[in-house]
């Protein structure tokens, strides 16, 4: 077999989940990296004995990741249905503590999480959401009873949008405009166009509930107040499949990914950053990837290439202006990036804390919603109070820490580096007042006495060390005007074997849909490679799975936290 070659840029969730389909469909490809190990976003921090995932931590939708472990070399396994009857199957699936599958098991252990959040007010009351209806209905009565009607139509509609907009359209790619008006007139129905709180608010008057049924989105870089109510869907996906650890951290679930596509035939290069995608042919006429040049000058060869990198990295740093007509410096600056975020990893001594009243997942918001969501996204100042997102791992898996201790990151929304903070003065000055709030509020008692580590990353990290424009933390913001066919590209309009992958391209970011824009794109390349028409549109033969090595858990396991 003549393999054709593929060289992908990065080794985000949304690289390697590519690098596994291109492997799959018969590419040679190879992986240039940046930094000294995978993951991107998903890198892991590891000191003094403790694990950090610097980001994802939320893991939904299992079955993508499945998928990806069920794929075998040169089975050009694009053919599979994208949501098999089994995984939709209406039982509760969070009690029943549904794992992620045979052929996951064999690279990495995942397990439920319950309560998927624990949501905490600044009055210090809180609401743990767990998708269950009957514990969520008794919540919504204790806050606010008159609200539950307002879950009800709250509930329909989001399940609506979740059969329309995620099940049927998820794997939608909007290359044309003619694809994307065909179904706008059904999100417009069903009201998925408007803002999604202006949605919430039309379902719950009381403004803590409105947080609770809003605040998803920002855990993928949205503004509640202004993505589409499309992204009323994230709460039926959670309560659909659950919400997952990867046992040992987010890193073990990368850590599978790269031996998979190792296994598949794939190369890693890491300390291997692209200064160039190189480019042959003319403003007007047709433009042909070549290859890559790396900071060290030397130059690889391909038959396409991805971009794994931010996208206006790939486009005004790594392409020359006269390969682009549509992607000019002028529309990449127009292009709205997400917000930001300070990220602080610490670990603390645990004796005596073993009344710690905390969950997995921690939202911890503050006094001011609206307002400070404004003052993020719009006016990009930084705000005297903050939201919090608290993750403490070692909660569900001791091995994150070393014993006696707790591993834990708390990360707090902020504007983008357009405000131009000064980071190197405001970062510090930001952790030591969210660790002391953590302390003060009782969240971690004597918490600052108890530290034994502690590091912070700003939006200069996102900038300066993974490339990403103005320091956005979740690549475009996702906003209507930002969103399928008008969100870039998975092919680029201007270099015909050029690709996307990853959070900035479509459908938009989060791990569950940086996969579904590796299959999406995996299904571009396949339709220009002239790779079976029948496997890209989903109707090809099963694939042959393998038999699965490990045996699935007979007794699931679900951490309650
Ligand atoms: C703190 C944080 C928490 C998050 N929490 C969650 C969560 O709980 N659940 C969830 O679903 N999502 C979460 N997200 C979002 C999710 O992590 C991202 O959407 C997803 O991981 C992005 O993957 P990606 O494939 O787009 O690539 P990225 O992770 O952005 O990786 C891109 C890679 O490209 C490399 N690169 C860039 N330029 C070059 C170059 N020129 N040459 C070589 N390499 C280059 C970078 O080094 C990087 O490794 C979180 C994000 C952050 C930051």
């Amino acid at each position: 077999m003549n393999r054709k070659k593929a060289i992908i840029i990065g080794s985000g969730i949304g690289g390697l989940a590519l690098g596994i389909r291109l492997q799959s469909l018969g590419f040679d490809t190879t992986l240039f990296e940046k930094l000294d190990a995978p993951g991107g976003r998903a890198y892991v921090r590891k000191a003094d004995g403790f694990i950090f995932d610097m980001g994802p931590t939320v893991l939904t939708v299992p079955h993508f990741i499945e998928e990806l472990f069920s794929l075998q070399r040169d089975a050009a396994a694009l053919g599979e249905p994208d949501f098999p009857a089994e995984i939709m199957d209406p039982a509760d699936r969070i009690k029943s503590g549904i794992t992620s599958g045979p052929n996951t098991a064999k690279y990495v252990k995942i397990i439920p999480i319950l309560p998927f959040y624990r949501i905490y007010f600044d009055d210090g009351t809180y609401f743990d959401y767990d998708g269950d209806p009957e514990s969520t209905r008794r919540q919504i009565e204790a806050i606010e009873p008159d609200d539950l009607a307002g879950y009800d139509k709250f509930h329909d509609a989001a399940k609506a949008i979740f059969d329309r907009g995620f099940i049927e359209l998820g794997y939608t790619y909007f290359g044309d405009l003619f694809s994307m008006l065909k179904v706008a007139p059904d999100l417009v129905k069903l009201d998925a166009v408007r803002p999604l709180f202006s949605f919430v608010k039309d379902c719950f008057k009381s403004p803590k509930l409105q947080q609770v049924f809003s605040f998803e989105p920002l855990l993928v870089g949205g503004n509640p107040l202004k993505v589409p109510a499309i992204y009323a869907m994230i709460h039926f996906v959670e309560k659909t499949w659950g919400i997952h650890f990867a046992m040992g951290g987010t890193g073990e679930l990368v850590n599978g990914f790269v031996r998979k596509f190792e296994e598949l035939g794939g190369t890693i290069r890491y300390d291997s950053e692209v200064t160039k995608i190189d480019v042959e042919g003319s403003l007007f006429g047709k433009k042909i990837a070549k290859g890559i040049t790396l900071a060290d000058g030397t130059q690889h060869t391909a038959d396409l290439v991805v971009s794994n990198g931010d996208y206006a990295h790939t486009y005004s740093k790594l392409i020359e202006p006269q390969y682009r007509l549509i992607n000019q410096d002028l529309r990449v600056k127009l292009t709205k990036q997400s917000m930001s975020i300070l990220v602080i990893y610490f670990g603390f001594r645990a004796d005596g804390l073993e009344d710690l009243d905390l969950r997995h997942h921690n939202i911890i918001l503050g006094p001011r919603y609206e307002a400070l969501l404004t003052e993020i996204f719009d006016k990009k100042v930084l705000s005297k109070d903050f939201s919090q997102y608290l993750h403490v791992p070692s909660l569900t898996d001791p091995s994150m820490a070393p014993p006696g201790h707790h591993a834990a990151y708390t990360l707090v929304p902020v504007p983008n580096n357009a405000s131009g903070i000064d980071w190197d003065v405001e970062g510090p000055k930001l952790t030591d007042k969210v660790l002391t709030f953590l302390e003060e509020r009782g969240y971690i008692p004597e918490l600052k006495s108890r530290l034994v580590y502690q590091s912070h990353v700003t939006p200069d990290y996102f900038e300066g060390t993974l490339n990403s424009y103005l320091g956005n933390g979740f690549g475009v913001e996702p906003v209507l005007t930002q969103s399928a066919f008008f969100r870039p590209h998975n092919r680029s309009e201007d270099i015909s074997n050029l690709y996307l992958v990853g959070a900035s391209s479509q459908p938009g970011g989060g791990t569950p849909s940086v996969m579904m824009c590796a299959k999406m794109t995996a299904r571009e390349v396949a339709k220009n490679f002239g790779i079976s028409p029948e496997v890209v549109n989903g109707v090809a033969p099963a694939p042959s799975k393998p038999a699965p090595e490990t045996a699935p858990e007979t007794a699931p396991e679900v951490a309650k936290v």
